[in-house]
Formats: C-alpha cells, sequence, structure tokens
C-alpha cells in the first residue's frame, strides 16, 4: 500500500483538502523532451486517461507496486488474480500507450495481519516473483508495526534473498522514523545489500539515517497527506541527487500520476541542474531496481511502437468497436 491509504480513512478531508486553494497553473514545458521513470505507481486504480497524460508527459517507464486495495482481500484467489493482473492485463494496458510496465510483488505490511490468508499467499509468491517484468519484492515492511507484519517481512526478505531481487519497503506513516530505522535495521539482520534495497515514503525526518545507511531514499509526492514537491525540491537542494528517487504512489486515493513530472519542472524552474533532476526522476529508479536484471533502457524505446488494436488474451483496451488513439484535444467524442 502506498504512502497514505491507510491515513485516509482515519482522517476526515478538511474543506481545504477538498478545495484546495488553486496553485500556479502547471506547465511542463520546461521539461519537454526529458524522459521520466515513476518506479511507484498503482495503474490497476487508475484510467487510460492518465496513461495518456503520462506518456505525453515523457514517462516511458513504471513499477507498480503490488500492493493493498483498499478493502481487505478475503481468500488467497484475490491475490492470485491481482498478481496475475500485475503481470498481465496491467503490463499490457501501458504498452498501448508506449509506457514499460514493470511490477514488484510481495504481500503488503496491512493484510499481513491476517495470519491464516498471509500463510496462504506465502506459498503463491514463489510462483510470480521469477515472472519476467518482476522487479523486486514490494512493496513490503511495516503498517502498524505489529509481531505479524515483522514476521512476515522477514520471511519476504529471505524471498527476496533467495531470488537475487531488489526490495521495495513501505515505511509506516504512524512513528515513521522508529518503523523506518527499524525496517533498515532488520534488512541488514537478514544479510540484504543496501544498495538492493528501496526504502519508501521518507521525508525530512527519515532521509539522513537512510542515505547515511547506504540505501535508495525514495520519496513518494502524495497530494495533502505526505512530501509535496515544493519540499521535495528543498531535500534535493540539500542532499543532492545521489540515491534520492521521487515517484507518484498514484493509486485510487486523491494523488496525482503526473507527480513526477511535476516535480522535476518544478526543479528546473528552482535551478536544480538538468543532471540532477535526471537522476532523481529516472536514473537512480532504474539502477536501484536493474539489480533484479529484468530492465533495459532499450524496451523503453521499442515499446514505442503502438497499435491499440493488439489484443491480450482475446481482449484490446478498445470497446465495441473504437477507434485507436482518440484526440484528447478535440471537443467531438465520436
Ligand atoms: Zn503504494
Amino acid at each position: 500500500m502506498c504512502c497514505s491509504h491507510d491515513d485516509f480513512d482515519k482522517r476526515s478531508l478538511t474543506e481545504k483538502d477538498l478545495h484546495p486553494p488553486s496553485g500556479k497553473p502547471f506547465s511542463l514545458d520546461s521539461v519537454k523532451g526529458m524522459q521520466f521513470f515513476d518506479p511507484h505507481v498503482h495503474m490497476t486504480s487508475r484510467t487510460t486517461d492518465d496513461y495518456q497524460a503520462m506518456a505525453d508527459a515523457g514517462v516511458v517507464a513504471i513499477i507498480e507496486p503490488a500492493f493493498w486495495v483498499g478493502q481487505p482481500r478475503t481468500g488467497v484467489a484475490s491475490f492470485q488474480d491481482y498478481y496475475s493482473s500485475l503481470i498481465g492485463w496491467e503490463r499490457f494496458r501501458a504498452s498501448q500507450f508506449g509506457i514499460k510496465h514493470y511490477c514488484t510483488i510481495g504481500l503488503n505490511s496491512r493484510e499481513a495481519n491476517n495470519e491464516a490468508l498471509a500463510e496462504q499467499v506465502m506459498e503463491i509468491l514463489p510462483h510470480f516473483i521469477y515472472k519476467e517484468g518482476v522487479v523486486g519484492i514490494g512493496e513490503i515492511g511495516f503498517d502498524d508495526q505489529t509481531a505479524a507484519e515483522e514476521k512476515y517481512y522477514r520471511l519476504q526478505l529471505e524471498l527476496a534473498k533467495e531470488a537475487g531481487l531488489p526490495v521495495q519497503i513501505h515505511t509506516p506513516h504512524r512513528d515513521k522514523k522508529h518503523g523506518t530505522t527499524r525496517s533498515m535495521d532488520i534488512a541488514l539482520e537478514h544479510g540484504l545489500d543496501p544498495a538492493t534495497v528501496i526504502v519508501d515514503h521518507n521525508n525530512e525526518e527519515t532521509v539522513k539515517e537512510v542515505l547515511d545507511r547506504g540505501f535508495w531514499v525514495a520519496f513518494t509526492i502524495y497530494p495533502f497527506t505526505k512530501m509535496g514537491n515544493e519540499r521535495m525540491v528543498e531535500i534535493v537542494k540539500q542532499y543532492g541527487p545521489e540515491r534520492i528517487m521521487v515517484n507518484s504512489a498514484a493509486d485510487w486515493g486523491i494523488s496525482d500520476p503526473l507527480a513526477v513530472p511535476k516535480t522535476a519542472a518544478l526543479m528546473k524552474e528552482q535551478g536544480i541542474s538538468e543532471e540532477a533532476i535526471r537522476l532523481v526522476t529516472y536514473q537512480n529508479a532504474i539502477t536501484a531496481f536493474s539489480h533484479s536484471g529484468q530492465i533495459y533502457e532499450a524496451d523503453f524505446s521499442a515499446i514505442k511502437d503502438i497499435d491499440q488494436s493488439r489484443k491480450f488474451e482475446g481482449n484490446s483496451i478498445l470497446r465495441g468497436g473504437q477507434q485507436p488513439r482518440i484526440d484528447k484535444n478535440s471537443l467531438i467524442i465520436r
């Protein structure tokens, strides 16, 4: 699960959240031609409009971590179908917009608390983690920091080690600092190399320790509840671009699938060098997840050859006689 789903149901949105004062209108002109890699975005809960907007903004590749779907799953078959869709239908859907789709597979921390189900999920994970395009075990870690969460986090770290896959860690929203430290302690205890571990959902309070200990430091730009991109710019100014990466974690909550290109544009405006922007919005994520042996930049351009009438197991993204590639700038919808 990502940055804020689990906070969302516990907090009530204020009038200001629902109708925030409008910020400056965004333009991505300054980053036109740049390529972006969003290493954390839940496209299963997004629309084709989002895919189109991301492609238009320069997002060439993404990673979709397996997560909580907003309500608890009641049987292992739901996990099975979900994992299958991440390596099947969703990857196909992304390809129809010229976006290379990867995923990480894992049992999320929240559902690790249903131990009877968690046991069954652990049994099916090995069937999925070795599939093509699976670039890590994720997102795993702590939510409420319970004993069950720790148990399945540890088991999945062992699985990652065995499979030689990177780990994508979801750090908890409550008691974040302690939970982040503990997540890293345990990863080291299991003998994982910090160079293959991506610690996600960081903030000003955690960044220094995660950097100092040699892990990858991911930041989720998620409206209202987590990091805003103005704060993100300050972090890059202070710490530089090394081992830092930015993601949107866009999902079924109020979130923004353009968070990565928008942050790049803001960085550009604030005088951060193009090379630093390239590192935090593209290259660092590729380097980190390349330890899976699954990411090749040449594939990003190969997938640009789009034919929206292509089919995946008999289904295309075109419904009932639609023509490929609708013109979003046209008022007329045919
Ligand atoms: Zn997430």
